[in-house]
């Protein structure tokens, strides 16, 4: 074996995964991190809960993956399933539960609890942590990478793994370091954009702030919709947030760089138009004097049924059976696909994931290897790969992380 260490740059998921594999198999690791904290994006991510990984079959986990994205992570997913990393957690005392919808937690810990113990398991293989050691660029001799170059100084590398991550919440660190190096190195970088990320509307109800409608469906739409998910909806100062609008918030992202997209909210996704129909004429014989605005309150939170009538020009105390058709077609069309205008911005800094990144062409998805440089291997968030929310893009880092770091020590051991 060659003397000189495995090197890791970045000691987020992927790169505590990585370097935690490449240690226990015998290499010297070394792994370099830009902040004072290991697993900066783990502490806050699922609201600082950390939702570890996604239960259930992996051929269902990885279809919730584009089918590209999905192709490239198969090999690394099957090497590291999403049962390994639980196993690992809960083998040194963390307690995990599986919600309904197969999003595991800690069950009492928190992510910090994660991290602590991620951290035990670096500090026994061995590896050499070198927190606040921000790394600015690699010295290359011939096709390899000879060393890596921190602000502390050149360090010397037998391979190295990169995984800086994506470019959201940079305070956490990422702020797309790796993008630049990759391309210098001859990668194409596909085009990124938010993902997983808050919308803001060119038309703000500041009023609407903090109204959360459940159980809805959110359409993004151009000349006809192109994206839509199912869940619960927030409303925030500046435009939506919440699990429908993180859902299309790629897809969005995607389209508005070619023409504006307008977004509408289904409030009644189970009912049709014609179903409302007859439930409305039916409320309205039995209580002919009663008020639209009663008939309306199980459909949504008060405050935001009250400015849907105000926009749709429909006065609340409109009785039942006064209500002319054309009105009360109005009114069902706004409960079946009400118009919240134009996106103004989809956030970018504020998203759980980017989407796009290093090409996943130009990378072997057996091993993480580099088709341009011998001993680089990528992993993670700076590969072009952004999953939905639900623990895919952890169990994505972690299992690419685990493949990069077995390569990376092959490599140095040959
Ligand atoms: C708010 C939020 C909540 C989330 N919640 C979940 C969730 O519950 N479940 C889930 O599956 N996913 C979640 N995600 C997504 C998930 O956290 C990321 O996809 C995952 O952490 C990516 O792992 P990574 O190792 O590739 O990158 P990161 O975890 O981002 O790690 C990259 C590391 O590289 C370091 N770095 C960057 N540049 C340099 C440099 N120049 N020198 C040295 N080090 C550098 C960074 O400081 C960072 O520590 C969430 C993300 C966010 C932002």
């Amino acid at each position: 074996m060659s003397n000189k260490p495995v090197v890791v740059v970045g000691a987020g998921a992927a790169g505590i995964m990585a370097a935690w594999r490449a240690a226990t198999l015998g290499a010297p690791v070394i792994l370099l991190e830009k902040t004072n904290r290991l697993g900066t994006k783990i502490l806050i991510s699922g609201g600082g809960k950390c939702n570890i990984t996604h239960d259930g079959p992996l051929e269902d986990v990885l279809r919730a993956f584009r089918p590209n994205e999905a192709r490239f992570i198969r090999p690394a997913c099957y090497r590291f399933p999403n049962h390994v990393i639980v196993d690992m957690l809960t083998s040194r005392g963390l307690e995990v539960y599986t919600r309904p919808d197969g999003r595991i937690f800690p069950t009492h810990g928190t992510a910090k609890d994660v991290v602590a113990i991620l951290r035990s398991y670096l500090r026994e293989a061995g590896v050499d942590i070198r927190l606040e050691c921000p790394v600015t660029g690699f010295e290359r001799a011939g096709t390899e990478i000879s060393q890596v170059l921190t602000e502390q100084g050149p360090v010397e590398a037998g391979a190295v793994v990169l995984c800086t991550g994506g470019s959201s919440y940079p305070n956490s660190g990422t702020t797309g370091d790796g993008w630049p190096w990759a391309r210098s190195l001859g990668h194409r970088i596909v085009t990124t954009m938010a993902a997983l990320a808050p919308i803001h509307l060119r038309e703000m109800r500041e009023d609407w702030a903090g109204i959360a409608l459940r159980d809805c469906v959110l359409r993004g739409r151009q000349s006809k919709a192109f994206t839509q998910w199912r869940g619960d909806l927030l409303f925030t100062h500046r435009g939506i947030s919440g699990p429908c609008c993180l859902g299309i918030s790629r897809e969005v992202s995607e389209h508005i760089s070619q023409a504006p997209v307008a977004l509408e909210v289904d409030v009644v996704p189970d009912l049709s138009f014609e179903e409302l129909t007859e439930r409305f004429l039916a409320y309205a014989k039995e209580n002919p004097r009663r008020q639209v605005a009663t008939w309306l309150e199980p459909f949504g939170p008060e405050r935001f049924l009250e400015g849907m009538l105000k926009e749709l020009e429909i006065p609340a105390n409109t009785p039942m059976a006064q209500t002319p058709t054309k009105v009360r077609n109005r009114l069902l069309n706004g409960l079946k696909g009400f118009p919240l205008g134009a996106v103004r911005e989809v956030i970018l800094p504020k998203g759980e994931v980017v989407a796009g990144g290093v090409s996943l062409d130009e990378v072997n998805p057996q091993t993480m290897q580099s088709q341009f440089v011998s001993n680089l291997f990528l992993c993670g968030e700076i590969l072009d790969i952004a999953g939905p929310v639900g623990g895919y893009n952890l169990q994505a880092a972690f299992a690419t992380g685990f493949v990069a770091g077995e390569s990376a020590f092959e490599l140095v051991r040959s």
